[in-house]
């Protein structure tokens, strides 16, 4: 038995020096972007520290913090914020809260009734459930509510319009049916919700509901709340339907913080509410509604899990919807904590996860904020002992981020000089979960995280958990070419950020380097934003003893670590530049695709097919004509992204050296400028059409799906909303940017072959 464990124990040695080996330019044993003398030292405190994070202490914090509601403006949102202070301060850190005064409407009216032909009253309350302990504070829960809804009071006929996309208003077209002065009914998913009253409102409807339909979370999934882990009959998805991909933050300060004697616009010059009321309702509210729906069938792909024959509408169901807020000023609680950097105190490593939820927020945001403390309960070990940072450390528990990204965005824009001077870095995390690691982001650190995530052990298997997060890419991988490559590629792709948490203003707005990391795919469940996302949930359906939070520190807590400890910060372009050659495939392989379509409609419309296949009792018109796209000329695009490529190569080459020589005769400090200003070069000043204040050129929410992500999004939306001289406009726009990072990266590069 000895033997063999040692064996073992050879056979996992050799598998951690080959990781270390996968690092570009390293020998054996070091680590880069340390010199060899500091590599041991840094792996040493590294180890240290990935020890430290326990579940007992995360267990008892979550316990605490949604012990009861907590959003913005509860007396809980800021007891929890300076029991936070309090707890940091009493591990030795420097820690304070700072404040901003942002409009954050809540209920003062709600009414949901269908009139006609027969009468139902919408319940819009979710019921205490036996068994579950906070979810009888009733007092203190904000209502079902969508936040940043328009006030209003209408009655209209009801028209069912899927997840309410653009495409499903196309379907509409076609089955002759119009929204317009209609109430629409859509289910929550297949976007993010602001966007379902935004394109209602653009297609005449006058009212909006959004319900949750068991299909989606519901019993179709698995045992409801609280004998599984699924959404129950009244379940209801508060949220915000703040028009986000506009700009984020307070509606009233858009580009500058949120503090006193800021210039607040008035209500009425605020383009980021709703144009239409909305709420949003449980399927138990919905099902006599749709239920009270005749006109054609939905789609097949349209319909849900209820046990009804899904209609369409328009009416005869007539449904009354009342929607008034107060329109109140709120305070955010952020907590900032700050480690000062030893070497580089002007390098600030920034790292973020909220504190407020909808209600009890167990899961959503608690079960990332409690791995965030015990990094910093980590890190105040780790100072005792001797650890100096090179790198400011920033800590942030943000306030008022589920009505629209409110605390980070605040924050960030008013330390948006310095931030622009200092950040390498921002880190998110939000909700975490049991099942494999996750990690999005900018695509120069995706080598950098993967290196990272070798050094977690997953909880459940025993192997790391990059090894199983690529196994398991195998397992799902939707044909072989996607197998072979996540077999050969060295590094596992990271996707490309989107919005819906705090990272928005940092790589969007200010072109900092910027990623989110967590755990997921293995718990699932129907409670998100309702009163039932509470501890006794967590605890007994997603990850009830805490082992994937303290995976989540000591993958977060070290790609930290590594990042304030580096001489030469591990930014790395090959897999950039290969994402972007990518994405420009993409887009010559989207304008493509318009243009067969363009064809084979006209030429059914032509063959008759559409007017063949019309059913009279059931007739669906042809879909509309389209205008021919041209040809693009995609070359500003391909000449950027081929020298974005070389310069790539030119500095993996330069790193690679630099390592090999042990770090010892360079000077970094300008090597690591260049590498902290290459996020900044992928920003354009005049910011993306119609959303100046979105300034990323890879990367940004989708106009029509929001949360989604729309990479190159200048090109790609005015392809998709078939604006062709926008589009050609953008190419030439967004080659020059590439230009202008291939530059700083060669200069970079320069810096090291001095
Ligand atoms: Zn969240």
């Amino acid at each position: 038995m000895r033997r063999l464990s040692s064996v073992v124990v050879l056979v996992l040695c050799s598998i951690l020096f080959l990781s270390a080996a996968q690092q570009p330019g390293a020998a054996s044993q070091s680590l880069y972007g340390f010199k060899d003398d500091e590599a041991k030292q840094q792996r040493d405190w590294e180890t240290k520290f990935r020890a430290i994070p326990s579940p007992e202490n995360m267990r008892n914090a979550m316990q605490r913090l949604a012990a009861r509601p907590h959003h913005v403006g509860s007396a809980y949102d800021k007891d929890n914020a300076e029991w936070l202070l309090a707890q940091f301060k009493s591990w030795g850190l420097d820690a304070h809260i700072e404040n901003f005064d942002v409009l954050m409407p809540t209920p003062k009216d709600r009414a949901v009734e269908l009139v006609e032909p027969t009468r139902f009253v919408a319940k819009l309350q979710e019921p205490t459930v036996n068994g579950d302990p906070t979810s009888s504070q009733h007092d203190e829960q904000l209502p079902t509510y969508n936040a940043y809804s328009a006030d209003g009071d209408v009655t209209a006929p009801l028209v069912f319009v899927n997840y309410g996309v653009p495409d499903d208003y196309d379907q509409l077209d076609r089955l002759g049916i119009s929204v317009k002065g209609a109430i629409v009914i859509s289910k929550y998913g297949g976007s993010w919700r602001g966007i379902k009253p935004k394109v209602a409102a653009e297609h005449g409807a006058v009212g909006c509901l959004i319900y949750s339909d068991p299909r989606d979370d519901g019993y179709f999934q698995g045992d409801v709340f609280p004998k599984g882990a699924w959404r129950p009959p009244d379940g209801v998805q508060r949220g915000s339907v703040m028009d986000m991909p506009i700009y984020p933050g307070d509606p009233l300060t858009p580009d500058v913080g949120a503090v006193p004697g800021a210039k607040r616009l008035d209500l009425k010059e605020v383009k980021t509410l709703t144009k239409i009321p909305v709420l949003p309702i449980s399927y138990a509210d919905a099902q006599p509604l749709l239920a009270a729906l005749t006109g054609p069938m939905a789609p097949m792909s349209w319909r849900g899990a209820l046990p009804l024959p899904y209609h369409l509408g328009p009416g005869p169901a007539k449904v009354h919807l009342k929607v008034a807020s107060n329109w109140d000023t709120k305070r955010l609680y952020d907590v900032i904590v700050r480690i000062p950097g030893s070497t580089y105190p002007d390098e600030w490593i920034v790292r973020g996860n909220h504190h407020d939820g909808w209600v009890n927020g167990a899961q959503d945001p608690i079960s990332g904020l409690v791995p965030e403390m015990e990094e910093l309960r980590a890190y105040a070990e780790l100072l005792k002992q001797g650890w100096k940072p090179k790198r400011t450390i920033i800590y942030a528990a943000w306030d008022g981020e589920e009505e629209g990204l409110l605390g980070s965005t605040e924050w960030a824009e008013t330390h948006a000089d310095e931030l622009r001077q200092k950040a390498v870095i921002y880190i998110n995390s939000d909700t975490n979960s049991r099942g494999y690691w996750g990690a999005s982001g900018s695509h120069s650190l995706e080598h950098f995280i993967n290196s990272v995530a070798k050094e977690v052990t997953d909880p459940e298997k025993n192997i790391n958990v990059w090894q199983r997060a690529k196994l398991a890419r195998i397992a799902r991988a939707p044909n072989q070419a996607e197998r072979d490559e996540v077999r050969s590629r060295p590094d596992l792709r990271i996707e490309a950020l989107g919005s819906g948490s705090d990272y928005t203003v940092f790589l969007d707005h200010l072109g900092v380097a910027s990623m989110n990391l967590g755990y997921g795919g293995e718990a699932g469940g129907g409670i998100y934003h309702s009163i039932y996302d509470d501890f006794y949930w967590y605890t007994h359906f997603d990850d009830p003893d805490f082992v994937y939070g303290k995976a989540l520190a000591q993958t977060t807590g070290t790609a930290v670590m590594r990042l304030a400890d580096a001489d030469l910060l591990p930014f790395d372009f090959a897999n950039q530049a290969d994402t972007v050659r990518r994405y420009v495939r993409e887009l010559e392989a989207l304008l493509k695709s318009q243009q067969d379509e363009t064809k084979e409609r006209d030429r059914e419309a032509q063959e008759g097919v559409y007017t063949a296949v019309s059913d009279p009792k059931h007739p669906m018109a042809a879909p509309k004509q389209q205008t021919m796209p041209p040809f693009l000329n995609f070359a500003p695009l391909n000449n950027g992204a081929e020298a974005l490529s070389r310069a790539a190569e030119r500095y993996q080459k330069a790193a690679s050296a630099a390592q090999q020589s042990g770090l010892g005769r360079v000077q970094f400090a300008n090597t690591n400028k260049l590498l902290i200003e290459s996020e900044r070069r992928l920003l354009s000043q005049q910011g993306l059409p119609n959303r100046p204040w979105f300034r990323h050129q890879l990367y940004a929410p989708g106009f029509y799906t929001g949360y989604g992500v729309k990479t190159i999004p200048a090109v790609r939306e005015a392809i998709e909303q078939r604006q062709y001289s926008e589009a050609e406009a953008a190419i030439g726009r967004v080659g020059r940017v590439l230009q202008d990072e291939a530059a700083v990266i060669n200069q970079a590069a320069e810096s090291l072959e001095k």
